[in-house]
Order: structure tokens, then sequence, then C-alpha cells
């Protein structure tokens, strides 16, 4: 099977250089908040160009501990996109807040500037968009509208290390991002983890507390928090994924592009649509299809993995029912959920399985030609 993502052959690929660090790493004794996370939080600051990283336990804890650091929480709105993972709006219910969504953008799949105004209320205080699939949101146009209302931008960078917005890194725009480090993320360790950017120096300090029992100094406490830090061997896996991250980006764009020259022409698909000025990094790679059943069983009898990323919107999920939304009431979102698929891509994916997949895709007889 040509899997959808293969963190296997990435961590195969790390596999010696992992080895000689694991066994100083065993007779370290220091295995929890060590140099190692400090450095790892060091390094993504650089990276991103933003001054303070806090590593926690996983990406939906940076987004509760980035929303609780804000103060956000019962009685607050705040405005998010109802096509993403179910964590994202599940961080803010999470907070005791109320998730409010606006449609997306059809064409690029992340949350539609044009249409948040018409959305906030006196109750509004953040808005939380996602950067789906590896491609940032509209962050100029998210960005005026927070300014001009005075609310707090939370970017869910979850899906989007390494991915830029006019020339700049996606989660250097908001008062904070978020990062996971979930295996089949971008950059992703064997295990769970996440981190938190920011460039405000007091809202760091908060989530440093809150991630480790609200404690500044060992056994005082200031805050209730919790336990949510990054482990060491973690940290470990994460600087040695970061020495070639860059390179797996690439590489992931590389696909990218020659899925598009190659199934571009097909008129039974629809290809993701980099916007101007937006460099993706290709977490997934969706193909929309009024046929996606018959194209996902072409593809599962030739050997190749495919998904449905998301195939219900969260405004529809059980859990927010008591929010009252109905079908239709977003109808970009509702499409996509219908027609998306994504088809393996990956840094490991070999051209000659990407050209099987092509061959399948291209193959394949429409029921509408
Ligand atoms: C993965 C993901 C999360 C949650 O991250 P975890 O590390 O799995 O908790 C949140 N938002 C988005 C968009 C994600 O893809």
């Amino acid at each position: 099977m040509i899997l959808l993502a293969d963190p296997g052959r990435q961590f195969q690929f790390l596999k010696n250089e992992l080895m000689e660090q694991l066994g100083h790493f065993i007779g370290s004794g220091s295995y929890v908040m060590g140099e190692r996370v400090a450095l790892l939080e060091k390094k993504i600051a650089e990276k991103l160009g933003v001054p303070c990283a806090i590593g926690v336990g996983n990406g939906t804890d940076a987004l509760v501990l980035a929303l609780e650091a804000f103060g956000i929480g019962e009685g607050d709105e705040v405005i998010t996109t109802p096509f993403s993972f179910f964590a994202t709006a599940e961080a803010i219910s999470r907070r005791g807040a109320k998730p409010v969504f606006v449609d997306v953008n059809p064409a690029t799949y992340n949350i539609d500037p044009d249409k948040i105004e018409a959305c906030i209320t006196s109750r509004t205080k953040a808005i939380l968009p996602v950067h789906l699939f590896g491609q940032p949101a509209d962050m100029d146009g998210i960005g005026s509208i927070a300014q001009k209302h005075g609310l707090i931008v939370i970017e869910d960078a979850c899906q989007a290390f390494g991915a830029q917005f006019n020339g700049r890194p996606a989660g250097s725009f908001g008062h904070a991002a978020c990062f996971s480090f979930f295996p089949t993320k971008n950059l992703g360790t064997m295990g769970d983890g996440g981190m938190v950017v920011t460039p405000d120096p007091d809202i760091a300090a908060k989530i440093r507390k809150l991630r480790h029992h609200g404690s500044p100094k060992k056994y005082y406490h200031d805050l209730i928090g919790y336990n949510s830090r990054l482990d060491e061997l973690h940290a470990l896996i994460l600087l040695s994924a970061m020495n070639h991250i860059d390179r797996w980006n690439e590489q992931r764009r590389m696909l990218a592009e020659r899925y598009r020259q190659s199934l571009g022409h097909l008129p039974y698909l629809q290809l993701p649509v980099e916007r101007e000025g937006s460099r993706s990094v290709y977490h997934l790679y969706c193909l929309g299809s009024e046929e996606r059943e018959s194209l996902q069983d072409a593809l599962r009898q030739s050997g190749v993995q495919t998904g449905v990323y998301y195939p219900c919107p969260l405004h529809l999920q059980n859990a927010y029912r008591h929010l009252g939304y109905r079908p239709g009431d977003f109808p970009a979102a509702e499409q996509l959920s219908r027609q998306l698929f994504a088809i393996p891509l990956h840094p490991f994916l070999r051209v000659s399985e990407q050209d099987h997949i092509v061959s399948v895709l291209t193959s394949f007889r429409s029921a509408n030609p």
C-alpha cells in the first residue's frame, strides 16, 4: 500500500542519527523539561522570527493554553473556520468560550476574511484562523479586521510548519501561533508534542507556568495549570527533524508541482489552488471531485491509500448540536466535505509511486465525461 503519510520512512531515515543520540540521552538522567526542550524552543523561535516559543504536550493543548493566556473563556466568542480538524473548535469550547464559524474560501479551503466582520459581536475576543493542509490563511485580511476591532489573533499552524505568506513564516503573524508535532504533521515526532510561539513575553511567561501546574518555581504555584510538557525525548527527535525540515518541505512542494502538471487537465478533478504570495507546505494534497467514492475505490484497488479530510464540517458535528447550526449554513465548507479526498504526498514518496498514482487517476473512466 502507498500510504498518505509515511512517518515510518521518515524515522527510518533518521534512525542512525537518533540511535547515537539516544545512547547519550538514556544515560543523561534528564527526561522532562531539560536542555533539549529549551534548545528546540530557541531554534523554532529563531526559524519563525518570533521572540518566544514554549513546548507543550500537543497541538490541542497549545491552542487551549494560548487562549487561556489571553484570558479567553466563559462568555467569549472566538471566530474560526468550520473546515478543520475538530481540535481547533474543541480548544475554544474547552475554555468555555463559544466557537463562531465563518465559511471558507472554496479555492483555498481557508476562512474567508470577507465574511468575518458580519459575525463580530461585543463578545468577540479573538479570531483563530487555520492554515489548512499547509497553506496559510489570508493573514492580511484577517490582520486588518482584527486590528480594526481590537481582536486577538491566534494562528492554528498545526499543519503548516515552514509555510509562508507574502514571504513571512506562518506562525509569525498572530498574537500567538500553535503547532502540533503529531507524527503525521510535516514537522512530527514519534508521539505527541506541540508548541506555542508568541512575540509577547508576558503571554509566554504565563504559558510556561500553565504547562507546568502554574508553577514558576518548584513547588510554588501561581495558577491552576496543567501537566502539558514537551518531553525531552520528543525534543531530541524534533531537533534532528529540524535539520531536514526545509528540504522535506521542498520535496513536498516538488511533488505537489508534479501532481499539478500531470493532473491539472482532468475534468473530473479540482486541484488545490496555491494563492498568490502564499507558499504551502502541502501537509495534505487534497483533490475535489463529484466522483470521490469511485476515485477512492479505483485507487484502493491499485494499492493507494486515500483519506477524506474532513467528512463532517465542525458546525454539523454532534458535539456542536447545541450551537444550533444547520446544513446549508456554510455551503463552501459543506461542499468541500462532500468532495475532497487526499492522495499520498510526503517527503519520502518515491517518484515511481507518484507516477503510479497519477496513472490510476488519469486512466479513471468518469461517469460524466
Ligand atoms: C493536528 C491538529 C491539531 C491538534 O494537534 P494535536 O497535536 O493532535 O493535539 C489542531 N489543529 C489542527 C488544524 C490540526 O491539524
